[in-house]
């Protein structure tokens, strides 16, 4: 018999992806508070997935993904940024696993590692809204849809629904300033020893 096909080492190689996911896991534990453990892998959070039908990786695979600690097809895949954090799959979940914030994890480490996404846009969409959050506490809809087809060279993009919104109250032309920015300011700290948004 050949020696890695043998039983023994079979069960010896399941025993080092089981500490492979140990580590992962366990970051995520720390950095998420979320106890991957505890997934019963029903399928519940795919079959719930707002935008399960564009994923490469469904939220259940994404999960298991962690499990085996597979960490470069989790930073590379399209699912990292096809996620729109409409929580159905927490809710949906007997086990309470937050798959977006565990996604929002995995975009700042695919960022630092300097992974470049497969949809910038979506990445300098999220770079637009939290730097005004950043700037005046809140995010000011009119400059954030400007912004982003300035920047993303949309020009005209969902241009017809402008005039919509403007006359039904939703467009306010001089955002408010959130009064405690001390407070906002707060949010933006980088915690010791990680890269965080500048101040
Ligand atoms: S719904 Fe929850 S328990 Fe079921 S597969 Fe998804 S993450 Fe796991
Ligand atoms: S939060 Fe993300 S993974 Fe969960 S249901 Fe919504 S799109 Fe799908």
């Amino acid at each position: 018999m050949n020696a890695t096909t043998s039983p023994v080492n079979q069960y010896f190689k399941a025993l080092q992806l089981d500490e492979q996911s140990n580590s992962l896991s366990q970051e995520i534990l720390q950095n998420c508070g979320v106890e991957i453990e505890r997934c019963l892998e029903c399928g519940k959070c795919s079959g719930g997935c707002s935008n399960t039908h564009i994923f490469d990786y469904t939220p259940r695979k994404i999960v298991q993904l962690i499990k085996v600690g597979n960490e470069d097809r989790l930073l590379q895949m399209d699912a990292l940024w096809c996620c729109v954090a409409c929580q159905l799959c927490v809710d949906r979940c007997p086990s309470g696993i937050d798959i977006p914030r565990i996604i929002d994890y995995l975009r700042e480490r695919a960022i630092d590692r300097g992974i470049v996404p497969t949809r910038p846009n979506v990445k300098l969409f999220h770079e637009l809204m939290l730097d005004q959050v950043q700037k005046i506490g809140r995010v000011s809809e009119l400059y954030l849809i400007l912004n982003y087809n300035l920047k993303s060279k949309q020009y005209l993009n969902n241009a017809e629904l402008g005039p919509q919104m403007f006359f039904k109250g939703k467009l306010n032309p001089i955002p408010a300033r959130v009064k405690r920015m001390d407070k906002v300011k707060r949010l933006f700290r980088p915690k010791p020893g990680q890269k965080g948004v500048a101040e």
